[in-house]
């Protein structure tokens, strides 16, 4: 089913292919046409009734909003998309790490990857699908494009939420913030303490001007509470959608639009850190090709030994599958 609508005339034609139309990949679709990324929008899943059904319930709002055509499709429509986001997968339990569901994803991305790769003609590929980390490897190896080509949302969607528990313990606004959390899009998570600042002065330095008690417990509060957030949504209403959303507009934005943003996404690390052939969040430049630059932070020991924990939790499991 094609659906043109408000043509609008397009200066621009850029072409965003989403495989897997659950909650994610038709949240995705639906911020995608409001914010007017992409002249085309193409939803594919293997569930091709419920693909259909969402590209209907988006399209009904393009005449007041937008002007993209979204359609449902077949591997072959997502020939020359400049864009292909993966968040084909099952979403996980609440009382399931991302990692316990690799075999059952991978199983799910593989197939789709086999599907795919026949009609791949270019674009960067954006992992979503969980376990992010292992998933963009595994999809980068399968693929053999050039590095950082296929890259996933890793700890983007963590950064964010850190950023906003961090605006709400000081109680200032979000934008003054900057906060960073690098490695696995999961438990072994870092908040990276000593690049976090507020209004460009280092947290310490504010909460002793302002008279705020700050210390390791209060660090520990606020590193728990975002690790868990993902859970307490799923705990209430049973999947997280939105942010994660809004998190690949952003950097689709940034992609399609040249914006050279750096955001804490996962792709294969080549020696940062000493790290060979393994996917892991690290603040990155993103541009029209993807990860166009890895930039590796000096971390302290203590932030470091993390980052060697998240590297093993990875590999691991990697050997375990
Ligand atoms: P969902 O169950 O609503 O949707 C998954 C979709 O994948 C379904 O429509 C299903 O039909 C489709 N699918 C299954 N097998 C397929 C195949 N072989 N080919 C094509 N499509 C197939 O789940 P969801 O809530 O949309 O979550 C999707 C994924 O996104 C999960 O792995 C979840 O963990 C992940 N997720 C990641 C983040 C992040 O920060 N990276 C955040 C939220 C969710």
């Amino acid at each position: 089913m094609v659906c043109k609508t408000n043509p609008k005339d397009r200066n621009i034609k850029r072409k965003i292919s989403i495989i897997g139309a659950g909650y994610v990949g038709s949240t995705i679709a639906y911020a995608l046409m409001m914010k007017e990324l992409a002249s085309e929008i193409v939803l594919i899943d293997i569930n091709k009734k419920s693909a259909k059904g969402e590209v209907l319930d988006i399209r009904h709002g393009i005449p007041y909003m937008g002007s993209t055509t979204i359609h449902d499709g077949d591997y072959e429509d997502s020939k020359n998309s400049d864009l292909i986001i993966i968040t084909a997968g099952r979403n996980r339990k609440s009382n399931e790490t991302r990692l316990e569901m690799v075999e059952e994803n991978l199983k799910i991305v593989r197939e789709v990857i086999d599907k795919l790769s026949g009609y791949y003609t270019k674009g960067v590929i954006m992992i979503v699908s969980n376990p992010v980390d292992i998933i963009t490897l595994k999809v980068a190896q399968w693929m053999d494009l050039p590095n950082g080509t296929v890259f996933g949302t890793g700890c983007i969607l963590d950064t964010s939420r850190f950023v906003s528990v961090l605006a709400e313990f000081l109680g200032l606004n979000i934008e003054v913030i900057n906060g960073l959390i690098v490695g696995e899009h999961g438990e072994s998570q870092i908040p990276v303490w000593t690049k976090v600042t507020v209004e460009g002065r280092p947290i310490e330095q504010y909460c002793d001007a302002v008279s705020i008690k700050f210390t390791e417990v209060e660090k520990n509060m606020i590193a728990q509470k975002v690790k868990q957030m993902g859970t307490e949504i799923i705990s209430n209403k049973g999947k997280t959608h939105y942010g994660i959303a809004t998190c690949v507009c952003y950097l689709a934005d940034a992609m399609l639009n040249r914006k050279s943003i750096i955001a804490s996404v996962t792709s294969v690390l080549q020696g940062e850190y000493g790290v060979h052939d393994l996917a892991l969040s690290l603040p990155s430049i993103i541009g029209r090709n993807g990860v166009e630059k890895r930039i590796v932070e000096k971390l302290d020991n203590h932030e470091m030994q993390l980052f060697r924990d998240s590297e093993k939790r990875l590999l691991l499991t990697i050997k375990s599958i």
